[in-house]
């Protein structure tokens, strides 16, 4: 599971990813509000954990812009004001739960399971990159709208990716992660697929996603 957290107080940033971290889950992290709404929209997390006072752009504005955008991804809040104000309106502009600081660690803890559990319920629904769009609860898989077919091991790559989006992922990773422990082919084959997934659903006029990394290995969003 993955989960960013959008905070502008350092050391409250380091505390709560400290926290996640011991709990298994991955931790990406921003410290201003722009940087964080580029993250959350490029896709691939399970859980945003958002401040509501942040430097550049504010944690409802981040909301608001992400819900228009039709990015799905749970939102759960972090209000330092004790209003009710500020917590409906964080509500009305789409965020799933929030939190008033100072709060508990173990508070924090619960919230961010229900939330995931939650979404998990919802069948892991789908996962977006730009306009590409995953559904996992159909096995569909759209480009600016348009369905396209993908073969299984295509389908398994692409989740893979989108899961991990803005990440260099090494090929022998990749191989790890989509073909089954017993293949016996090299990681050439992971170059093959991604060119068949290229094919698929980033072909122009569509804006390129899948980007590789010379050397390294390949990354999905930016
Ligand atoms: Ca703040």
């Amino acid at each position: 599971m993955r989960i960013l957290i959008v905070e502008d107080e350092p050391r409250l940033l380091e505390l709560i990813g400290r926290t996640l971290r011991g709990e298994g889950y991955d931790v990406d992290v921003a410290a201003d509000g722009s940087d964080g709404y580029d993250r959350a929209r490029v896709g691939g997390f399970d859980l945003v954990l958002l401040d509501v006072m942040l430097p550049r752009m504010s944690g409802l504005e981040i909301t608001m812009r992400l819900r228009r955008l039709g990015v799905r991804t749970p939102i759960l809040m972090l209000t330092a004001r004790d209003a009710v104000d500020d917590r409906v309106a964080g509500l009305e502009a789409g965020a799933d739960d929030y939190l008033v600081k100072p709060f508990a660690f173990v508070e924090l803890s619960a919230r961010v399971r229900a939330l995931l559990r939650r979404g998990g319920e919802a069948g892991g629904a789908s996962l977006t990159v730009g306009d590409l769009v995953l559904d996992r609860s159909r096995r569909e898989v759209r480009r600016g709208g348009r369905r396209t077919e993908l073969t299984a091991r295509e389908y398994a790559l692409l989740e893979h990716l989108m899961k991990n989006a803005g990440r260099v992922l090494t090929r022998d990773q990749i191989l790890a992660a989509v073909w089954p422990p017993d293949f016996d082919g090299g990681p050439n084959v992971v170059d093959t697929y991604v060119h068949y997934l290229r094919e698929k659903v980033d072909r122009p006029p569509a804006e390129p996603l899948l980007r590789t990394v010379r050397g390294v290995g390949y990354v999905l969003g930016r």
